[in-house]
């Protein structure tokens, strides 16, 4: 196959080599149309596929230190997940489970008890919506106009349009306007989105490296040092009680070095005791990398040679 070849020469074993890192959220049991970037469990398993044939997928924490230590195979990959969704145990892991691959599982701990994020408590108020439209909140938070939610076209533009109008605004706020809306909606909101803590701790007894992702998945430059200190070494304690081992790895929530987190929290990080810690740019770790900004990426084709191209364009790209 010609996409190995190309990639076992960008990314050659030992010193020159070049860890590619994909990261998902979810593997949906049925495709959503609430969630159309979201993989189902058949798209999954064959995007597995196709990472299979290009890249040899690695023990999340053995592959880091075989990084640094110049003594990685050809081809390396890893496969991780963000935020610690259900269907991460019950869909995306049988599936990994028969690839026989490893893969890590950054988890927000606050989550684990029932609750949501306000991204998904946004998403799930409009799926459940009962009304014709809904509150739209300006920048500053105020709401003053409406958005119309009459048909599965309209709640999609819905949704874009509430999460970024309410993604910046301080915590306290933005919960009020999602409170706000799922009263507007008159929906009850779904449950059991998130894993179980009982669910993170059999995860990380089949071999899965389940890494820390703070606890309630804030932007950590909106917070001050003492609160951000208490989200990352918060979660991985939280992880620790659940699994036994506490975290060597760290995914940064929304993860943009500079505008969701900053030298800091790298600090903060490695002060908390992990090892290695993934942002979301683009591009492939090298020996040169620093070991708590390692990138991660994952091409969005669904097209077995757009994606294979694309996630060999992503080695060229160094960080
Ligand atoms: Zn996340």
């Amino acid at each position: 196959m010609i996409l190995r070849a190309l990639t076992a020469l960008s990314a050659p074993a030992g010193e020159r080599s070049r860890l590619s890192v994909f990261y998902f959220h979810r593997a949906l049991a049925r495709p959503d149309p609430l969630l159309p970037s979201e993989p189902d469990a058949a798209t999954f398993d064959r995007m597995l596929g196709w990472i299979g044939s290009q890249f040899r997928v690695l023990d999340p924490l053995d592959a880091c230190e075989r990084l640094f230590a110049g003594t990685l195979p050809s081809r390396p990959a890893l496969v991780t997940f963000d935020d610690g969704y259900r269907d991460n145990f019950t869909v995306a892991l049988p599936i990994l489970q028969q690839h026989r691959m490893q893969a890590a599982f950054f988890v927000s701990t606050a989550f684990l008890d029932g609750s949501m994020m306000f991204n998904d408590r946004v998403i799930e108020a409009v799926r459940g919506c009962t009304a014709q439209s809904l509150p739209l909140p300006g920048p500053d938070g105020e709401v003053r106009r409406s958005v119309p939610v009459r048909d599965l076209a309209e709640r999609r533009v819905a949704i874009d349009l509430i999460l970024a109008a309410i993604k910046h605004l301080p915590p306290a706020q933005r919960d009020e306007r999602v409170l706000e809306l799922e009263r507007a909606a008159g929906a009850t909101p779904a449950r059991g989105l998130m894993m179980d803590p009982g669910q993170v701790a059999a995860l990380h007894r089949t071999g899965m490296r389940v890494g820390g992702h703070t606890r309630t998945h804030p932007i950590l430059l909106a917070l001050d040092d003492a609160a951000a200190e208490r989200e990352i070494g918060g979660g991985l304690d939280d992880l620790a009680a659940m699994t036994g081992e506490r975290p060597l790895l760290f995914a940064y929530p929304n993860g943009k070095p500079g505008s969701d987190f900053d030298a800091r929290h790298v600090s903060m990080v490695e002060r908390a005791g992990c090892h290695y810690a993934f942002t979301t740019q683009p591009g492939a770790a090298s020996r040169a990398s620093r070991r708590y900004e390692l990138p991660r990426f994952t091409p969005w084709d669904r097209q077995r040679t757009k994606f294979g191209l694309r996630a060999w364009r992503n080695l060229a790209v160094d960080r």
